[in-house]
């Protein structure tokens, strides 16, 4: 990215050879904090939770302002709306000055920190841009790369599918340590619900032969009612630039357990702005605070009536005092190979939850398939079958080939 060629035009702007627009940042001083006993560049250190130096071990606690809050505060969503109108950043790449070295770097727009490539400073640039948010807080990297990667060990071992070399052979390459940015919503709902719950009661009858026999017959019963619940911190992904997939898998954070937004804590890590704005976060947000509604009234009409079934919910709800924090949360992103293809993987780096993608036996999934149409042909009672199955071979076959 340092090789650029930058082009600076007539009204001051700049832009590069395809005449992308590129923006000016500052980075922060504060977290290019070189190391008072060798020089060196100091990083977060996930262990201590202090700037630490890589060279001679120094460290240093990242100093607090006596009436800073020492967590992300909740900020009020409604008058936030007004405020950030977009998260299109104005440029898709923007040029950066070492504070160290004085070189400049083109950087990616949705890039927070980053290492200078001529001095390795680390480079921390400001939080927000004219119309776009800070971030409030920030959940620091707790796990270090070295327990990501015994995680991930552990974890490729337990997975069934995975052929045996795979997780023998899986060499996790270098992790990178980056910051992604999330949103959190609090919301108290109040709803109302119409909806209907059925009660099962069972019957005897005689049937034309004099014969008994029972049947479960269900009472339908019309209801409705106010449901509240309060919600705190639902989690929503703002970036679309990772797999959401793998993403999802890390969950959950311990997002009460955020320190107050400081760039030391991403010193030395990569870090990136969000691109799913803030109302759009909301929307998500909203979408999965519905499920628990909706789950927390059939709960309530069943607790109620004693229901065995909830059926024809008609839920209204209101989304009262909407507050919301900017989180980065930590995540380790590598990869390994096997028989040719990249596997991504990520760690949660609070909790060391591994998540990701691994190569399937093609064996281990025949197996499976095979162990299930045998169980269904031994619950339908095929004996026919299952002796044409034992002709042709095809079980003691598959079995040389698994094992
Ligand atoms: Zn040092
Ligand atoms: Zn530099």
């Amino acid at each position: 990215m340092a090789d650029e060629n930058i082009n600076v035009n007539e009204d001051g702007t700049r832009t590069d050879e395809n005449g992308v627009n590129i923006a000016g940042s500052e980075t922060l001083t504060e977290t290019d904090r070189k190391c008072p006993n060798c020089g060196g560049t100091m990083d977060f250190d996930p262990e201590s939770g202090k700037l630490h130096c890589p060279y001679c071990d120094y460290q240093e606690v990242i100093p607090q302002a006596d009436n800073a809050p020492a967590s992300a505060v909740e900020l009020d969503f409604l008058s936030a709306e007004n405020k950030e109108t977009n998260c299109n950043w104005g440029a898709e790449k923007k040029a950066v000055v070492c504070k160290s070295c004085g070189a400049e770097t083109i950087y990616d727009a949705l890039a927070v920190s980053s290492e200078c490539p001529y001095c390795g400073s680390n480079q921390v640039m400001e939080a927000a841009g004219e119309k776009t948010l800070a971030p409030g807080g920030v959940v620091p990297f707790k796990i270090t790369n070295e327990v990501a990667g015994d995680n991930f060990k552990r974890w490729i071992k337990k997975k069934f599918f995975c052929p045996k070399l795979a997780k023998e052979s899986a060499k996790p390459e270098a992790f990178t340590g980056i910051y992604l940015p999330y949103w959190t919503f609090d919301t108290s709902t109040v709803s109302s619900y119409k909806g209907k719950y059925g009660k099962d009661r069972t019957v005897t009858r005689k049937d034309s032969n004099g014969q008994t026999h029972t049947e479960t017959v269900t009472d339908w019963y019309r209801t409705s009612g106010i449901y509240r619940e309060d919600f705190d911190d639902e989690l929503v992904l703002a970036t679309n630039r990772h797999e959401p997939a793998i993403l999802n898998g890390l969950a959950p954070f311990d997002t009460a357990d955020n320190k107050a937004y400081k760039p030391e804590y991403v010193a030395g890590f990569a870090a990136e702005r969000y691109t799913i704005g803030l109302k759009d976060g909301w929307e998500t947000a909203k979408k999965s605070i519905f499920k628990k509604i909706n789950s927390g009234v059939t709960r309530k009409i069943t607790h109620e009536h004693n229901a065995d079934h909830v059926t024809d919910l008609k839920i209204n709800s209101t989304f009262n005092k909407i507050t919301y924090k900017y989180l980065m949360l930590p995540i380790w992103v590598s990869s390994f190979q096997y028989k040719g293809k990249v596997y991504q993987f990520m760690v949660n780096g609070q909790t060391g939850k591994v998540y990701g993608k691994t190569p399937v036996s093609a064996g281990k999934v025949l197996l499976i398939v095979g162990l299930g149409i045998l169980a269904l042909l031994l619950i339908c009672g095929c004996a026919g079958v299952l002796g044409l199955f034992d002709d042709s071979g095809f079980i003691s076959g598959m079995s040389s080939f698994l094992f």
